[in-house]
């Protein structure tokens, strides 16, 4: 595969939700003499917003499928059916699970970030992370089917989804089991204001979802905290954030000290110019942002742009959102809260908006079955 090319060939690494947007683009835009390539290990995405709803039992995993093939073959993109294993960013060249070398005139990275293990390793619960999500959902749906009566089922990771997965766990469980909602103190939604975590507080406290502040560790019987506080555990849900893939670090492309990708505001390498990169596996060098689905969706068309711009020529564009987004978070119970900035609401009225954006994003995106 790796024979020499005469058209350029243009790679997107990852069907990431940032990358929904170029697949989407190409299929507006037919090639112009470049050979188009999109590397994954799944013919399907899963739309992570919705991944509370169908962990609650409100939607089945079908409704968050995003079909890859189809939107490769309408962007006249090859699916390669692989995990990139490594990059080697100098000699513009990947490696692949399946052992090919792919190299490449312009490479576009989004395949997200994974979780970090290694602190749960001691544990005889199931550790289950939250990333990828097709191993949450085979992982859940196998607790699943051989639950203890009233398991336990610590939720490690005070941010957004933490917080739906706590709720969504005790929902799906009807109570009969015993959730917890464990974060180090002040990183509960620490990046939303103090309403929406009243509000995030109040829909727990309703659950009956207790909140302990901790830094928590494997430790037979489950978990153990930084009081050395045992916590009794079956299976333990890790959202704890992203953490950039392993091959990144020995790439040659500049990454920051938790080893995400550099780019800036035109979503391009620091350190490549035929490297590009967006949604959570890279750090931005002018402004921080949170690593959340809306960033990597909205990111999605300026990169679109900017690689059109790279291979044929034009203005790179920036992704400047502005400094309020609105998060739609999930409580379960067909009522959401919305936050934005300062503002917080919760309710109905916020699940059916957020019920209609979800659903109606995955529509569009053309859904599989
Ligand atoms: C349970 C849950 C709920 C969430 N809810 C929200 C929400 O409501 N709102 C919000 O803004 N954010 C939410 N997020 C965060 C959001 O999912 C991420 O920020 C977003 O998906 C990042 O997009 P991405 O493009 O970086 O990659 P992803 O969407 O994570 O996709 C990466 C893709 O790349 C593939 N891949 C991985 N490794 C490789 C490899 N080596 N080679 C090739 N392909 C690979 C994966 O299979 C996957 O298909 C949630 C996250 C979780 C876990």
């Amino acid at each position: 595969m790796n024979e020499r090319h005469i058209s350029k060939r243009v790679i997107l690494a990852g069907g990431g939700h940032a990358h929904l947007a170029v697949l989407h683009r190409w299929a507006r835009e037919p090639a112009r003499g470049e050979d188009r390539l999109l590397i994954t290990p799944q013919a399907h995405a899963l739309y992570s917003g919705m991944v509370p709803g169908w962990m609650a039992g409100i939607y089945p995993a079908e409704a968050l499928r995003i079909d890859l093939a189809e939107l490769a073959a309408r962007a006249g993109a090859k699916l390669v059916p692989a995990e990139v294993t490594g990059l080697d960013a100098a000699r513009q060249c990947l490696t692949l699970s399946t052992g090919e070398l792919l190299d490449f005139d312009l490479l576009s990275l989004a395949t997200g970030g994974g979780i970090d293990l290694a602190p749960f390793a001691g544990s005889t619960a199931t550790i289950l992370p939250v990333r990828p999500v097709e191993g949450l959902i085979s992982g859940w749906e196998a607790f699943l089917a051989a639950a203890p009566r009233q398991p336990a089922i610590p939720v490690i990771g005070g941010g957004a989804a933490g917080v739906e997965l706590a709720l969504a766990a005790q929902a799906r469980l009807a109570g009969a089991a015993t959730v917890t909602l464990v974060c180090p103190r002040g990183d509960f939604l620490s990046g939303h204001h103090l309403r929406v975590r009243r509000l995030a507080r109040a829909a727990l406290n309703r659950r009956g979802i207790a909140l302990l502040h901790g830094l928590a560790a494997g430790a037979p019987g489950g978990l153990v905290l930084d009081d050395g506080e045992l916590l009794p555990a079956d299976l333990v849900l890790l959202a704890t954030g992203s953490r950039p893939p392993g091959w990144l670090a020995a790439s040659g492309l500049a990454c920051s000290a938790q080893g995400f990708a550099l780019v800036g505001a035109d979503l391009r390498s620091v350190s490549h110019p035929a490297v590009f990169a967006a949604g959570d596996i890279v750090e931005r060098t002018d402004r921080p942002l949170p690593r959340s689905g809306v960033h990597a969706v909205k990111a999605g068309p300026v990169l679109a742009a900017n690689l059109a711009a790279a291979l044929h020529g034009g203005t790179m564009q920036s992704y400047q959102p502005g400094l309020r987004t609105l998060y739609l978070m999930s409580t379960a119970d067909r009522r959401a809260i919305a936050s934005w900035g300062g503002f917080a609401l919760a309710g109905r009225a916020v699940w059916w908006l957020k019920d209609r954006i979800d659903r109606g994003f995955v529509r569009r995106q053309g859904r599989l079955g």
